[in-house]
C-alpha cells in the first residue's frame, strides 16, 4: 500500500468508527457465533499475491464484525468495562502513526517526559500525596507481577535475581480469598508458589481481609521458619467488588516490615472522586499502587497506571544495566522499561493526555457518578422486587443478586437456575451481564461503567432481568 493512499482509507475509517460507535446499541451485545466459525471463514493458507484494500475491508466487516462481543456497548454491564473514549482512540490512532519506541529516555523523549507528567496528574486526580512516581504499565497483572518481584527481592535481601530461590527460606505472601487471579499468576512467575500464598479469611460487608487474621497468620509463619514478604490488598476485587480496610492491613505490614501492593485495577478510576477515597483510608502508606485507566476510566486499551512510592526498589529488581541505577533521579532522565518486565513500550501517555484534556477532571467525575447513581438506582429497584435477593451490597456500581422464586426449589437447582437466566440474559442480546461465586453460591453480578451509558440503558436491564427470569419458571 502506498502512503498516498492512505488519507482515503484513514477517513473512510473514521467515518466507519463514528457511525459504529453511534450505532452500537442496537446490536446485540455478546457475539452470537459458534466456535470455530471465524476460523473456518478464514482462508488455511496465506495469500501469495497482493490483495485490495476493498476486500480486506470488506472481509472485516463481514467475518470480523459478527464474531465481536461490543465491549464499547451502552448496555454492556459484564465483567468490568474497557472503554475506548473518542479522543482516546484518535490519540491512539496518532501514536499508532508515528509508532515511536518509548523504552529509553532518548528512544523517544516526549513520550518518555508526557508518561512522568500524565502519572503525575493522575496522582494529584487520585489524592494521593506528591512522592507517588508512576509508570505505565500494560496491564495490572504486569504491575502487580512487578510488584511481587520487587517485594521478593527485598525479602531476599536483593538475592533472588542472582542467585535463585534454591536454598532460601520460603518466602509467604499475604492477600484475602478475593483478589484476582493475576495475584496467583505474579506468584507462580516470581517463584514463590502457590503454597506460598497465604488467603487470609474475610470478614464484613465489604469482603475484606480480616486484620487480625492476617497478623496471626504471619506470627505463625515466623515460628515456623517462613520469610513473610509481602501483602497484596484489593480494593475493588473483580467477583463483588471486596475492599481490604487497607489502613489495618498497612498497619500490620509496617509492624512486620512487609512490602505492601494495592490491586484497585477496576475502582481505582472512583477515587478521582473524593467521596469514595474513604473506601481506602491509609492508601499513602501503600509502597505499590495499580489502577486500570483501560477500565472505567475511558483510556482505549491498554494502560495500567502503576504508582511507586520508591520507585528505586523497582528499578532495582528489573533495572538490565545496574550502571545506570547510579544515575537514576539524578540527572532527570527516566528510562521507564527499567521500571517493567517488557523492554518494549508502546506510547500510551498520549491516549491520557487527550482523554484528560477534552473532558477535565470533572468530566470524568461526572461520568463515573452518574454510573454509581444509576447502578444503585436499578439495584433499589430489583431489592423491591420479592422473587430477587441482593446478594452482595453495591460497591461503587457493582452489586450482585440471584432469581429466587416463590417456588424456591432447592439451593443447588437455584444455581442452576440463576445460570440458565443469566444465559438467557445474554443470549437475548439487549445486556450482557456475568455470573460469579459468593460462598460458593451462583450469583449474578451487575456493574453499569460504559463511557456512553444512559440512565434508559440502565433501567432497560431492570425490564430484561424481570421479564427474562419469570418467563423461566
Ligand atoms: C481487571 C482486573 C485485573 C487484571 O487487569 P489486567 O490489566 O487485565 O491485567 C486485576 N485485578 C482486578 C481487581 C481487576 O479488576
Amino acid at each position: 500500500m502506498k502512503w498516498t493512499e492512505f488519507a482515503d482509507w484513514g477517513t473512510k475509517i473514521a467515518e466507519w468508527t463514528q457511525d459504529y460507535h453511534l450505532t452500537v446499541g442496537d446490536r446485540p451485545v455478546r457475539a452470537r457465533t459458534e466456535p470455530g466459525e471465524v476460523l473456518n471463514a478464514l482462508p488455511e493458507m496465506p495469500p501469495e499475491t497482493p490483495e485490495a484494500m476493498e476486500d480486506i475491508f470488506r472481509d472485516f466487516e463481514e467475518i470480523v464484525m459478527p464474531g465481536i462481543t461490543h465491549w464499547q456497548h451502552p448496555r454492556f454491564f459484564a465483567y468490568f468495562n474497557s472503554n475506548a473514549s473518542a479522543p482516546s482512540v484518535l490519540a491512539e490512532f496518532l501514536a499508532a502513526a508515528i509508532a515511536p519506541q518509548c523504552m529509553l529516555w532518548q528512544t523517544s523523549p516526549a513520550a518518555t517526559e508526557m508518561e512522568t507528567r500524565m502519572m503525575d496528574w493522575l496522582r494529584q486526580a487520585l489524592g494521593l500525596p506528591a512522592g507517588f512516581a508512576g509508570v505505565i504499565q500494560d496491564s495490572a497483572s504486569s504491575a502487580t507481577l512487578a510488584a511481587v518481584l520487587t517485594m521478593r527481592e527485598k525479602a531476599l535481601n536483593w538475592q533472588g535475581n542472582s542467585h535463585g530461590l534454591f536454598g532460601q527460606k520460603p518466602l509467604r505472601v499475604y492477600c484475602s480469598s478475593e483478589v484476582h487471579t493475576s495475584v496467583d499468576r505474579a506468584i507462580w512467575v516470581a517463584g514463590i508458589g502457590q503454597a506460598n500464598l497465604m488467603r487470609i479469611p474475610i470478614k464484613g460487608d465489604w469482603r475484606g481481609m480480616d486484620p487480625e487474621a492476617l497478623e496471626t497468620a504471619i506470627q505463625a509463619d515466623l515460628e515456623s521458619g517462613f520469610q513473610p514478604a509481602g501483602v497484596i490488598l484489593c480494593v475493588g476485587g473483580t467477583g463483588t467488588g471486596a475492599t481490604d480496610p487497607v489502613d489495618r492491613c498497612l498497619d500490620i505490614a509496617e509492624k512486620y516490615g512487609l512490602y505492601s501492593h494495592v490491586d484497585a485495577a477496576w475502582a481505582g478510576s472512583a477515587m478521582i472522586c473524593p467521596e469514595y477515597r474513604d473506601y481506602w483510608p491509609g492508601i499513602e502508606r501503600a509502597d505499590s499502587i495499580v489502577f486500570n485507566p483501560h477500565k472505567w476510566l475511558g483510556v482505549q486499551f491498554d494502560c495500567s497506571a502503576h504508582f511507586l512510592k520508591n520507585p528505586d526498589d523497582l528499578v532495582q529488581t528489573l533495572a538490565i544495566s545496574p550502571e545506570y541505577l547510579k544515575t537514576h533521579g539524578k540527572d532527570g532522565i527516566i528510562n521507564y522499561s527499567e521500571w517493567s518486565v517488557p523492554l518494549g513500550r508502546r506510547f500510551r501517555a498520549l491516549k491520557l493526555w487527550f482523554l484528560i484534556r477534552t473532558y477535565g477532571l470533572e468530566g470524568l467525575r461526572q461520568r463515573l457518578r452518574n454510573h454509581i447513581n444509576w447502578s444503585r438506582a436499578l439495584h433499589n429497584r430489583l431489592a423491591a422486587e420479592p422473587d430477587f435477593q441482593i446478594v452482595t451490597p453495591p460497591m461503587w456500581s457493582l452489586w450482585t443478586f440471584r432469581f429466587v422464586p416463590a417456588e424456591n426449589p432447592g439451593s443447588s437447582d437455584l444455581d442452576d437456575l440463576n445460570l440458565r437466566l443469566v444465559n438467557a440474559i445474554n443470549d437475548d442480546g439487549r445486556i450482557y451481564l456475568t455470573q460469579t461465586r459468593v460462598d460458593g453460591d451462583l450469583v449474578i453480578r451487575f456493574q453499569a461503567g460504559q463511557f456512553e451509558t444512559t440512565e434508559e440503558d440502565v433501567m432497560m436491564a431492570f425490564d430484561v432481568i424481570t421479564e427474562i427470569a419469570r418467563g423461566l419458571v
